[in-house]
């Protein structure tokens, strides 16, 4: 089982990575399973899928989000709220939750708020949030990336919404995405408990690989560069992009 981080590894931005749709069709002809394990909680599973068509990988069935892992942890008879976007709202559905429009003092209160990177974050939205969680609703974020990167510079992640809110409540969140525990759980009850893990990032992709207990290789084609190395968890191996490391290996 390969499982593949997907910005640094795919493409960097809205630019292909040069070999990285034919190392996934090298992987699959040799019969490898191959998946996508990504923090993205915004976009809906479709919107991944499509994205990832675009650059030619099939992907139907084979996309993990830190949506999907957050959304692991809530029970289907659950009420949640949800300071995040589409993606975070299709997941916590998916399990068969109901979803909280809204919370105010007196309101009966959500059994978890959910906190994902939100486009449509606003001052009202975060005070239902704030409010569910100071009265009792369980804390999940999806992820705590604090920034993302773009072509116009960092942006700022869910990692910022989550620390707004934890902030206000001064309760520490459930954290679910990469390189947290239940993303790891959904990834090895789905997908098998041996496997690889491809990433551009130790400290995300590395530890997560340890969580997963798969196998870490480390890829120069994103956000690690020759001049970091050695860097921790170290990798099983280190290569220039997917191409290079697939080719080695079928
Ligand atoms: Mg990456």
């Amino acid at each position: 089982m390969w499982a593949l981080d997907l910005d640094g590894v795919l493409w960097t931005g809205k630019m292909p990575i040069v070999g990285s749709a034919e190392a996934v069709q090298l992987l699959r002809h040799v019969g490898h399973e191959v998946i996508f394990a990504t923090n993205n909680a915004f976009a809906t599973e479709q919107a991944q899928i499509d994205k990832l068509a675009s650059f030619g990988i099939e992907a139907t069935g084979a996309v993990v989000s830190s949506a999907m892992a957050g959304a692991s942890i809530v029970a289907p008879d659950e009420r949640v709220l949800v300071l995040g976007g589409p993606g975070a709202s299709e997941a916590v559905e998916a399990r068969g939750a109901s979803i909280v429009a809204d919370y105010r003092n007196g309101d009966s209160v959500p059994d978890s708020v959910v906190v994902a990177l939100d486009f449509d974050l606003s001052y009202e939205r975060l005070r239902g949030a704030v409010q569910a969680v100071l009265d009792g609703a369980r804390f999940i974020a999806t992820n705590d990336d604090r920034t993302y990167p773009t072509e116009n510079g960092l942006y700022p992640g869910a990692g910022a919404i989550v620390g707004a809110v934890q902030a206000a409540t001064e309760v520490a969140p459930i954290v679910c995405g990469k390189p947290h525990q239940p993303m790891a759980d959904l990834v090895t009850q789905r997908f098998g408990t041996e496997g690889v893990m491809v990433g551009d990032r130790p400290e995300t992709d590395g530890l997560f690989a340890q969580a997963l207990g798969y196998k870490f290789e480390l890829v120069l084609s994103g956000v690690t560069t020759q001049a970091d190395l050695p860097v921790e968890p170290a990798p099983a191996s280190v290569h220039a992009d997917l191409l290079a490391l697939v080719s080695e290996r079928v």
